[in-house]
């Protein structure tokens, strides 16, 4: 089976790593000239003849990054079969119907308003009551084309820095923790689910995950779970789907967003669960059974951004697992990440910030338990 892949960057490279056991082969389309790979057959696109190569050489296509013209997508389906479907792209790669489908589905989010002027924004601020959070509808990404708004009397200056004819204004949670479901759906609409991850961010981007949560209550996995079967069902989906979300104090979960993928809160699964997040989502494409999403072991994924430090050191740590993307160091780059496993979450913690003293930019991990 030559599986398609459409973008090239690390989440491709660890989908490639998880299927040659399977015997799958990899061809990745490359849409933003920059692929990073690294692995596969990796092609770079910029005219319909790199298009017919690449769809005359997979048996199916997959994607591993979301912002792409939902219109080549949908080309690609009238050739070869696409999982997850270009609706579920086309939907999660706009806020503004994904709130819609949230709000259709029951799915509870921070009150929110949609924008379309400087004048209508600070309107929105007011109504909603400050701090807000601007974001544009399309193409942000870890927390790019984003602005808190403290003053309504911001809003101009928010309009003219995130620079988007459209944008979604969300009433800022005062959450407790950011957390993720991971769920994989099957081609026979079977779906499991992982344990919820505890997701820390700074200035936007994720730094550490962590699953299981030792003080979650099955209730709310359970919740989770619920909201994440409709999304999934909903959209008919075929493979693995991310949920990001608010736990409030009351430990009710409010949805934030979602990604059509594989994704940087699931990549502990690859040493911490029975089978990965990129295993299962192979499994899923390709109509084979799902695997066991159970975690092993406590465990706590750790981000290297910008600087790798030295990866010697992090090799000595016991039960430590380095997964290195080969790209090279600049500010603000994802290049890697530290899966480490411990069997009680007071010596993961250990672990966890005996691992961040390594690495040169990684900033105090902090969990909502400790
Ligand atoms: P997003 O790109 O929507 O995931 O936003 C990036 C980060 O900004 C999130 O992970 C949160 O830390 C923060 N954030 C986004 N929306 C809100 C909100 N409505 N209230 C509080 N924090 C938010």
């Amino acid at each position: 089976m030559n599986i398609g892949v459409l973008g090239a960057g690390q989440l491709g490279r660890m989908l490639a790593l998880a299927g040659y056991p399977l015997a799958n082969r990899f061809t990745f389309l490359d849409t933003t000239g920059h692929p990073s790979a690294g692995i596969g057959d990796v092609m770079v696109y910029t005219d319909q003849h790199h298009l017919d190569d690449f769809l005359g050489k997979v048996d199916l296509v997959t994607y591993e990054f979301e912002h792409l013209p939902v219109a080549l997508v949908q080309a690609i389906e009238e050739v070869k079969p696409v999982y997850p479907s270009s609706e579920a792209i086309r939907v999660c790669q706009n806020r503004a119907e994904e709130k819609a489908l949230f709000d259709r589905l029951g799915i509870p989010t921070p009150a929110y308003r949609l924008v379309e002027h400087a004048d209508e924004l600070e309107a929105a601020a007011r109504e909603l009551g400050c701090p807000v959070v601007a974001k544009s509808v399309t193409e942000g990404y870890d927390g790019k084309g984003q602005a808190v708004i403290r003053d309504p009397a911001e809003a101009a200056e928010a309009w003219r820095a995130i620079n988007h004819p459209r944008l979604i204004v969300e009433a800022f949670v005062d959450f407790v923790r950011e957390v993720s479901i991971i769920a994989v759906r099957g081609r026979d609409g079977e779906v499991v689910f992982y344990p919820m991850a505890e997701n820390v961010h700074v200035d936007g981007i994720l730094r550490y995950s962590l699953a299981p949560m030792p003080d979650l209550d099955d209730s709310v996995q359970l919740v989770a779970d619920d909201y994440i079967r409709a999304l999934l069902d909903e959209l008919d989906y075929v493979g693995v789907l991310t949920l990001e979300l608010f736990q409030t104090r009351d430990g009710g979960l409010l949805a934030n967003e979602m990604a059509p993928r594989v994704h940087n809160s699931g990549h502990w699964s690859m040493d911490g669960a029975v089978t990965s997040q990129f295993e299962n989502h192979l499994r899923a494409i390709q109509g084979l059974p799902l695997g066991d999403t159970a975690a092993r072991m406590p465990t706590c994924m750790v981000n290297v951004i910008g600087r790798e430090g030295d990866p010697a050191a992090i090799l000595t740590m016991q039960d430590a697992h380095l997964h290195r993307y080969d790209k090279a160091e600049r500010p603000g780059r994802k290049l890697a990440h530290v899966n480490l496993l411990a069997p009680t979450h007071e010596a993961l913690l250990a672990k966890v910030r005996a691992c961040a003293a390594l690495l040169p930019e990684a900033p105090e991990p902090r969990f909502s338990f400790e």
